[in-house]
Order: C-alpha cells, then sequence, then structure tokens
C-alpha cells in the first residue's frame, strides 16, 4: 500500500523551496571538481567526512592518478595512503579502485550519466549517483544524505525514514528542475542552521510553518517581519542625524 503524504507536505515543501531559494541563492556543490570522474571520487572519499578535508586531498589524489584507468591499477597501499585522512581509507581506496575498473570495462572509461548505470558501479548508491547526475551532468538529482533526512522529517515532508523512499516523496512533490537545488539548499540549511543538536530555529527562514520549530525558542517570520516594518517605520519618522 501507498504510504500517505503528511498533511500539509505539498503546500510546505513549495515554500521551503521558495524561502530557502531566497535564503541560499547560490548552492553549489562544495566539493572541488573538474569532471564528472573526479566528483564521483570526491563524493565516495566524502562520507563520514567534511567536504573541507575532501578538497584538500583530492588535488594530490587526482595528480598522481589523473584517469580512470590509473586510478583503476592503483596500488592498493599507495591509494590508501594518499586518501587516508579522508577517514575509512581502505573502504574508499577499495570503492574507488573498483568503481574505476567498472567504468573502465563496461563503459570505455566514461562515467555513465544515467541513474541505472551509475547504481551498478561497485561502491555506488543512489545518493552518489544523485550527486553525480545533477551536479555533473545537470541531469535532476535529489541526493537524500543526513542533512536532507534530517530537515525533511523536521518539516514533516515525509514519513519515510529509507532515503529512496524519502527521494521519491520529495521528488514527487517538486518540480524536476528544482531537485538538486532543493537537496543543495537542504544540506547547506542543515548545516548552517537547522544543525542536528540545537536547530538555530530563532534564525531560520521557515519557521513560522515548521511543525518541529518548538525545538528552539520561536520568533516565527511573521512576527519578524512586523518588527523589521516596525523598525524602518521608526527610523523614517526619527530626525535625521546632521
Ligand atoms: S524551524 Fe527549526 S526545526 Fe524547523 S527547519 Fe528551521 S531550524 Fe529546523
Amino acid at each position: 500500500m501507498r504510504r500517505r503524504l503528511p498533511a500539509g507536505a505539498r503546500e510546505r515543501v513549495g515554500i521551503v523551496v521558495e524561502r530557502l531559494r531566497q535564503e541560499h541563492p547560490a548552492a553549489i556543490c562544495a566539493l572541488v571538481h573538474q569532471s564528472p570522474l573526479q566528483l564521483l571520487v570526491a563524493t565516495v572519499l566524502s562520507a563520514q567526512c567534511t567536504d573541507e578535508r575532501v578538497n584538500l586531498v583530492t588535488p594530490a589524489l587526482f595528480a598522481r592518478y589523473p584517469a580512470v584507468q590509473e586510478l583503476a591499477a592503483a596500488v592498493p597501499d599507495e591509494l590508501e595512503e594518499v586518501i587516508r585522512s579522508t577517514g575509512f581509507f581502505r573502504m574508499k581506496a577499495r570503492a574507488i579502485r573498483e568503481m574505476s575498473q567498472d567504468i573502465v570495462d563496461r563503459y570505455g572509461g566514461e562515467v555513465p550519466a544515467r541513474m541505472d548505470d551509475l547504481v551498478t558501479l561497485r561502491g555506488v548508491g543512489r545518493k552518489t549517483a544523485n550527486v553525480v547526475l545533477g551536479v555533473a551532468f545537470g541531469v535532476p538529482g535529489l541526493p537524500v544524505d543526513t542533512h536532507v533526512t534530517r530537515l525533511s522529517a523536521r518539516l514533516k515532508l515525509t514519513s519515510a525514514t529509507d532515503p529512496a523512499e524519502i527521494e521519491r516523496d520529495l521528488c514527487s512533490m517538486v518540480p524536476a528542475e528544482e531537485w538538486t537545488n532543493l537537496s543543495l539548499r537542504l544540506i547547506v540549511h542543515g548545516r548552517q542552521v537547522c544543525v542536528a543538536r540545537r536547530p538555530r530555529c530563532p534564525q531560520c527562514a521557515v519557521n513560522d510553518i515548521c511543525p518541529s520549530a518548538q525545538l528552539g525558542p520561536l520568533r516565527p517570520a511573521s512576527l519578524r517581519m512586523k518588527a523589521q516594518a516596525t523598525s524602518r517605520s521608526s527610523r523614517s519618522r526619527s530626525p535625521r542625524a546632521s
């Protein structure tokens, strides 16, 4: 039986898309890359690691292994050493070698641009595939990471907990051309405002429509706008400083 969306989810998500667009207009992927392959590798490295740390490691990695064939043939110990500081380096090195080998063997050395193909690469799941599709290929994709999962739950945009189902619910309510940007903006919002432990609800652009806003002291957007209007009108009544 098909799961029902939470009451009001469609209306809320439309407002979230608009408000986050205003709040975080330049939503970009923080992983520095020059090609789909580099983004794919950087995304694998970003598991349980900050984007900043990945960006420190990838220049040396791509200088040493510029082509997918070289990544596929990398000596495990040497590759592990280059990526060691990103954590889980043995597992990540194996994933990079295996997925590179798959790209060489089955896709002529080119990263495929279809979800169905990307997820057949060893070590590549839907989240990574959606990042590559949306950011590197401009194909609509909605990556669901820990931030998207948390914010979707707090904003009651879905009742699902499985990332693939969260993705399906969000995609069913939002136009395809918004998918990638919505994911990127939810991630930025999750890092800067709706943080995991103590969300900054008073500073949040969607606190007036968020069912979880009581998680922090409230200052609804309507009150904030009223306060700004009051402050503007009192400034306009004040005599000018000479
Ligand atoms: S109001 Fe609070 S809980 Fe809701 S999205 Fe904003 S920061 Fe998160």
